[in-house]
């Protein structure tokens, strides 16, 4: 019967825009083909472009390949249907030059919904621009309203859609509110790099603890710079036009572009103003430091050591003379002295530093001290470990309620992306806690001799908050002099007779 049959083929868009309701593909398709028999068509081929804007041609492949088809002449058709003009051009100049390449063409348009036919006699091709005029005048407003109300939006200080900002959730109004469960990388990430450590060490911390960027992945280097950097975490809420940043960190582009709307105190901070701002301090050290880095190794004495003639610096390098390979803590200065090997240096200092500290009569106070830390970290976590079980029970329900539907057969592909989900979220959850309960909250006598045991070896080879904070408190400075090599301790650490007698025979 395909004989008595005209053919067309049909043109389909949809975008995604929001205020684009009620072209759903399926209304298009339904109206294009509720026409095509009415009106005895056979549709000879569907090209449909998905999730592009109507204002530009370049962007929509399967448009230009209807036009392709055409002048190739590998239709049977002559007829384009659409259900609306708008679904062609938004913008009057390109419907134009497409009117023009249609008669030229010797084509028929149809849009159903404007009751244009382009080989009805009433049909008037500045009737069909003036059609797109309108539907220009509709897109323009869409989008000045779409950043209006964007604008508006963000000047009260409201989430702009998307997932929200790692540390933070979207309360029933918009209004962003701290999200304790992921607070803590945040607060992770400012401490410890004020603290002095590095991407490296914070990437090691944030995986040991089973914590997760938004998109479930690990943190990288740029995932930790963009969050070090975002004034958002000491409340400062901002809006830029550019896509906002992941927790990945990526975006589209590197430059810095202008923020529309800054509102200090604008948004909850889960940093305090002063850390944020210590950090920012020491970013901007660091990348000055970039320079003359020591690599990979490290000097558990660089920035304690100097010069006794001239004060200058002693530090870190590796020593390649001689055919031996070793570190060393070498002058920056012309004086007459000789470099010091690393490890030597390390483990005396640390051995004497060690004396001092767990001395007898400083046990019982540093095993309260500790316990007492750890005990207040027990409590801190508490709420954490709290607000981690309840969304895991959360999640395992809404999961038991999306398994009643597939028992029921109503399996769609939506669900089990859903289901499948929330298994992945439960399980980085409990990861955390497990990391969580593993945490020790006492110490006794024979933690206690454990860690004096491994302590000479910690100060020498680990690089961490603790163990910086550790020797700021204890050693002022060290004088690497021709003869002798003089410790200085801050004042108020005690040294024993022992230990006078380790350093003079030393
Ligand atoms: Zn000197």
């Amino acid at each position: 019967m395909d004989k008595d049959k005209e053919f067309a083929v049909a043109y389909l868009r949809y975008s995604s825009h929001a205020q684009d309701h009620g072209n759903s593909i399926e209304a298009q398709l339904t109206c294009i083909n509720n026409y095509a028999s009415a009106h005895n068509i056979k549709i000879e081929k569907y090209y449909t472009d998905v999730a592009k804007s109507g204002r530009y041609t370049y962007n929509r492949h399967q448009y230009l390949q209807m036009k392709a088809d055409f002048e190739s002449g590998e239709l049977k058709s002559k007829t384009i249907i659409s259900r609306a003009l708008d679904r062609y051009h938004r913008h009057t100049s390109n419907q134009l030059l497409d009117l023009d390449w249609i008669e030229d063409n010797g084509i028929r348009l149809i849009a159903i919904n404007d009751s244009i036919d382009t080989v009805s006699p009433g049909y008037n091709k500045f009737a069909a621009a003036v059609v797109a005029a309108m539907a220009e005048e509709t897109s323009n407003n869409i989008s000045k309203n779409t950043r209006a109300a964007l604008l508006e939006c963000a000047k009260q200080g409201r989430h702009l859609g998307g997932i929200p900002l790692i540390g933070y959730k979207v309360n029933d109004v918009g209004l962003y509110e701290i999200d304790e469960l992921t607070a803590p990388i945040i607060r992770d990430i400012f401490n410890l790099y004020a603290s002095g450590m590095g991407y490296s060490f914070i990437k090691k911390h944030l995986k040991s603890r089973g914590y997760k960027t938004t998109n479930g992945n690990d943190f990288s280097d740029t995932a930790i710079h963009s969050i070090l950097t975002n004034k958002k975490f000491k409340g400062t809420y901002t809006y830029d036009r550019t896509a906002s940043k992941d927790s990945d960190g990526r975006r589209n582009s590197h430059k810095e572009k202008s923020e529309y709307v800054v509102i200090p105190d604008g948004m909850p901070a889960i940093i305090e103003p002063e850390l944020f701002d210590k950090v920012q301090e020491k970013m901007a050290q660091n990348a000055r430091k970039q320079t003359h880095r020591t690599g990979k190794n490290y000097y558990a004495l660089n920035g304690f050591l100097q010069c006794p003639e001239c004060g200058k610096a002693f530090s870190g390098n590796v020593n390649n003379s001689n055919g031996h390979k070793y570190l060393q803590y070498k002058k920056s200065c012309d004086c007459d002295l000789k470099s010091v090997r690393a490890d030597h240096l390390n483990k005396f200092v640390f051995h004497a530093v060690k004396n001092c500290i767990f001395s007898p009569q400083n046990k019982q106070k540093i095993m309260d001290a500790v316990n007492q830390k750890l005990s207040l970290q027990k409590y801190i976590q508490c709420g954490e470990t709290n607000a981690i079980q309840n969304k895991i029970i959360g999640l395992e329900k809404a999961n038991s309620n999306l398994m009643k539907y597939l028992e029921k057969g109503k399996a769609t592909d939506t669900i089990l992306a859903e289901i499948d989900k929330n298994e992945k979220i439960i399980k980085q959850l409990k990861m955390q806690l497990d990391s969580k309960s593993n945490e020790i909250s006492e110490i006794d006598d024979k933690a206690y001799e454990c860690l004096v045991k491994k302590f000479n070896n910690y100060m020498c080879t680990v690089k961490s908050p603790e163990s910086a904070a550790l020797k700021a408190a204890l050693i002022d400075n060290i004088q690497i002099g021709k003869e002798n090599i003089t410790v200085d301790f801050k004042p108020g650490v005690t040294i024993d007779e022992n230990t006078k007698d380790y350093f003079n025979a030393g």
